[in-house]
């Protein structure tokens, strides 16, 4: 491979590992970081820590919460106002 070492000798990530993982599309990481990363709670504290992480990456990474979330916590209001009012229009 002719990539920097995101390896150390112990087989933790370096900061080259570290930085790849966070200049990684969500999901697309390489296996073998993604890999050792599962499978390791001290590098899953570095990564989360963010501490090699460009300022710009983080804000790519971050998924914004999905659209139909706001159309079915909508709906559901919607759905509780009617029910309340055509309650009420019953008891009269
Ligand atoms: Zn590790």
């Amino acid at each position: 491979m002719s990539a920097p070492a995101t390896l150390d000798s112990r087989g933790h990530l370096t900061a080259a590992g570290l930085a790849t993982l966070a200049a990684a599309p969500m999901g697309r990481a390489p296996a073998e970081l993604a890999a050792h990363v599962a499978s390791c709670a001290l590098c899953q504290e570095r990564v989360l820590a963010g501490s090699v992480e460009p300022a710009g990456v983080r804000r790519e990474r971050r998924q914004p919460p999905p659209a139909w979330r706001l159309w079915v916590t909508l709906a559901a209001i919607l759905l509780a106002l009617i029910s309340m009012l055509t309650l009420m229009q019953r008891i009269r």
